[in-house]
């Protein structure tokens, strides 16, 4: 079966073409800066077993555009690997928001699209480009079924004492202001691999996962089940990020507004766009603010400072909300590849039966292993993520047991 996932971004298409159950990439690539003059394609196609790249600039005007050029690459006689659109079964769509209707992937009909778009207001940034991805993917693979995998979903398990905030009921009632989480695809098939690591069903384990990328946050799984994370009603709270504040005082957000006259716009661009490690350490690639720090720059020292603190406290929190911890899983683009947030963040932890063993640590670099000392109490894996092989995994079961139903009736 042929699986296409889709991530579309408002003005960026990112695709892979699975053939499935091998899990075998096919092609993948990357169209950004659409609605611009000087768009980027890249695309990479399998050719004799090697993963061929090809990539060109080009004006492209919309999203239908961009999908349509993803089809004629995918289908081109000399960078394509299939002859045609109708040889991909079903198209995969990785959604933002799912809001409290979707707790599982599924297929897309006129109902959920309606669905998708009134849950708008909650994620204003994500969904529309979600919506408008499915539209286009609709009329050009047309013969395929096409699916949706929330982001929320992995964490509609977590209790209301959880998700709720403490403001009056009314607003979680009347207009949905609760938890939500985000990265759920992540969480969710790291902690399927640490289980596979630990020898164990996913039901019998607790983890706590790491998910430390451009965007960050953490996760309380237990028994294989999400019960708090730390991004909340949208993907600011939590963890210090890229460009995101994390964890504030919402009062600051008056006071700006109030004492500083800065509108709600600008605000939400502060907290959002200029915060984090570019606000603090005035980069947003945390290898840059490692290169500074290690040159002695007193900002992007407070920045790596900040950043671990943080994750250190989250980790002391879930402990306490998971009582038995199985393993810490470390994962993304900062969790998979720097050992020294890693050791940071464990420092100091160690009477929690959490300590790092160091040749380990520094070894481990976007590979699949586990870096704790012979002591410690809890196993720390280091887990490549893949959140396209996860949307292609759930595809696939979700078309499967769609046509098993409709044999059955
Ligand atoms: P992601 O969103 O998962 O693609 O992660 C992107 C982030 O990973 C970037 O902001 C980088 O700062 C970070 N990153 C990637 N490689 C490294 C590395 N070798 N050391 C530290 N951070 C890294």
């Amino acid at each position: 079966m042929k699986i296409l996932v889709i991530n579309t971004g408002s003005s960026s298409i990112k695709y892979q073409l699975f053939e499935m159950p091998e899990r075998k990439v096919l092609a993948k690539g990357l169209v950004e800066r659409i609605g611009h003059d000087d768009s980027q394609v890249t695309h990479q196609y399998r050719q004799e077993g090697e993963l061929e790249k090809h990539t060109r600039t080009m004006p492209v005007k919309d999203h239908r555009e961009g999908l349509q050029i993803v089809s004629t690459l995918l289908t081109s006689p000399e960078l394509g690997v299939i002859h045609d659109p109708s040889e991909v079964d079903a198209v995969g769509h990785r959604v933002v928001h799912g809001g409290e209707h979707f707790s599982a992937t599924t297929l897309i009909g006129d109902e959920v699209l309606e669905t998708i778009r009134r849950l708008i207001p909650l994620a204003p940034l994500h969904n529309p480009a979600n919506l408008r991805g499915i539209e286009v993917a609709m009329e050009i693979f047309s013969s395929a079924k096409q699916v949706a995998v929330f982001d929320t979903a992995f964490h509609q398990t977590i209790p209301e004492e959880a998700f709720r905030y403490a403001i009056p009921g009314s607003f979680y009632r009347e207009h949905g202001v609760r938890v939500y989480g985000f990265h759920g695809t992540s969480h969710l098939y790291v902690a399927k691999r640490a289980a596979e690591f630990l020898g164990k069903d996913v039901e019998d384990v607790n983890l706590i996962t790491l998910h430390l990328g451009n965007g960050a946050s953490v996760t309380a799984v237990k028994n294989g089940q999400s019960v708090d994370t730390s991004m909340g009603f949208s993907p600011l709270p939590g963890l210090m990020m890229g460009t995101r504040c994390g964890d504030i005082d919402p009062s600051i957000i008056f006071y700006m507004n109030r004492a500083l006259g800065m509108g709600m716009d600008e605000i939400d661009d502060l907290l959002n766009k200029k915060s984090g490690l570019l606000g603090v350490g005035g980069n947003n690639d945390l290898r840059d603010i490692l290169k500074r720090a290690e040159g002695g720059d007193k900002n992007a020292r407070l920045a790596l400072g900040m950043y671990t603190y943080r994750i250190k406290k989250y980790i002391g929190a879930y402990v306490a909300v998971l009582n038995r911890v199985d393993a810490l899983v470390f994962t993304a683009g900062v969790g998979e590849n720097s050992p020294l947030i890693r050791r940071m963040a464990c420092e100091g932890l160690e009477h929690m039966g959490i300590r790092v063993n160091e040749e380990r640590n520094r070894r481990a670099i976007g590979v699949m292993t586990e870096i704790q000392a012979a002591e410690s109490h809890v196993r720390i894996l280091v887990i490549p993520t893949d959140e396209e092989l996860e949307i292609a995994l759930q595809t696939g079961r979700i078309v499967a047991r769609a046509s098993r139903e409709k044999v059955e009736k």
